[in-house]
């Protein structure tokens, strides 16, 4: 479908009393670590039953106002998203498929019941952070824009039900590359005792919730000295489904790719579909499907799987070196990264960073 969008509402630049200083900006830039440093400023906009969504503005970062009975600090109505802008060699700015992480935004709400914010809006809001911070945006190698916009519920009403009250808010952190230091394969430990998500739960929606229930067992790999946690389905605990923050892809010897099926316990990342839809185009046998932890154990002993990677906005794609859990321990090939893992990374970073053309449209500049 394309991705076409009308003009969103107008976002107003309120004026900014102290913004960064060059200087204490060049100092920011030079520490890239994940989501330390934030911009001057942040987008945002209100919902209220009667006016709907208003006060589209761009204001000085700062801490937000809220009632200690605001229903987000009680109910957890809280969603969010998260993508990158990218500067290309001639200094202009870009997003990946913004669209998408504008529709997922709106399912999202949909789920949390809390109101759709129109995908123009969605867009428009970056366009005007992005501008106003542009100076921001990294030019480093391999560094980014990361955007947060959330949404919480903000009504002070103590009672169990839906917010009358929303605020809408972008947030930005100018961030380095992932892999500093080339591909580092990641670890993964799988987790059999807690599940992130379940059948008709939370999981298929990027909301808070679901990051707090990924924390104890992700606390739990760090403890077995493994990266990351991976999740299996909560009906069966059988199968894989994603890891906390990133989709996850296996590649066999017989060049056939699959990743889990999305059973609504998994989020939709955009990295997963960009992916899908390059393999598909490169004529690949690609599979969205049940993966039995049993039957990937045995194909990665056996040497029928070749790779395993995961994937999404901040690292793009990682590949797993090793997979563990209780009763088992397995290196993945040699444990370094495969030729599909290290093809596809490269081939979604260039079309990122403006190195290579953008066949499908998936840039759209801010
Ligand atoms: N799964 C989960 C649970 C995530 O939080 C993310 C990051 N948004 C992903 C997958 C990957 O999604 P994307 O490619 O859109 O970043």
């Amino acid at each position: 479908q394309p991705d076409v969008v009308d003009a969103g509402a107008a976002y107003t630049v309120l004026p900014s009393s102290s913004p960064c200083t060059s200087e204490e900006r060049a100092t920011a830039l030079a520490d890239l670590r994940f989501g330390v440093t934030f911009t001057d400023h942040m987008a945002r906009a209100t919902w209220t039953p009667d006016a709907q969504w208003h006060a589209h503005r761009v204001e000085r970062f700062a801490p937000l106002q809220l009632s200690p009975a605001a229903s987000v600090l009680h109910y957890a109505q809280e969603i969010f998203e998260g993508l990158k802008a990218y500067r290309h060699s001639d200094g202009s700015v870009w997003s990946f498929r913004p669209e998408v992480n504008a529709r997922r935004f709106a399912a999202s709400a949909r789920r949390l019941a809390m109101p759709e914010l129109p995908v123009a809006d969605f867009l428009g809001s970056l366009t005007a952070l992005v501008e106003t911070d542009l100076e921001w945006v990294p030019a480093s190698d391999g560094a980014s824009l990361y955007l947060r916009p959330f949404m919480i519920a903000t009504e002070p009403f103590l009672g169990v039900r839906p917010s009358h009250v929303y605020d809408y808010v972008v947030i930005a952190s100018p961030v380095g590359p992932y892999f500093a230091h080339g591909f580092q394969p990641v670890s993964i430990w799988v987790a059999q005792d807690y599940h992130r998500a379940g059948p008709g739960g939370t999981g298929a929606a990027k909301f808070g919730g679901n990051y707090a229930a990924s924390l104890l067992p992700q606390q739990a790999a760090h403890a077995h000295g493994f990266d990351q946690v991976c999740f299996l389905d909560a009906a069966t605990g059988a199968n894989l489904e994603e890891l906390g923050g990133m989709n996850v892809f296996v590649v066999g010897a017989d060049g056939r790719v699959s990743t889990p099926a999305l059973t609504g316990s998994i989020l939709e990342g955009v990295t997963r579909s960009s992916i899908l839809q390059l393999l598909a185009e490169d004529g690949c046998d690609v599979a969205e499907t049940q993966i039995p932890l049993a039957d990937l154990l045995a194909g990665i002993r056996s040497g029928e799987v070749r790779e395993v990677f995961a994937c999404g906005t901040a690292a793009v794609v990682t590949p797993i070196g090793r997979l563990a859990g209780e009763g088992f321990d397995v290196t993945v090939g040699d444990g370094g990264p495969g030729p599909v893992t290290e093809g596809l990374y490269r081939r979604l970073t260039d079309i990122q960073f403006g190195r290579a053309a953008d066949q499908h449209g998936w840039m759209r500049q801010l």
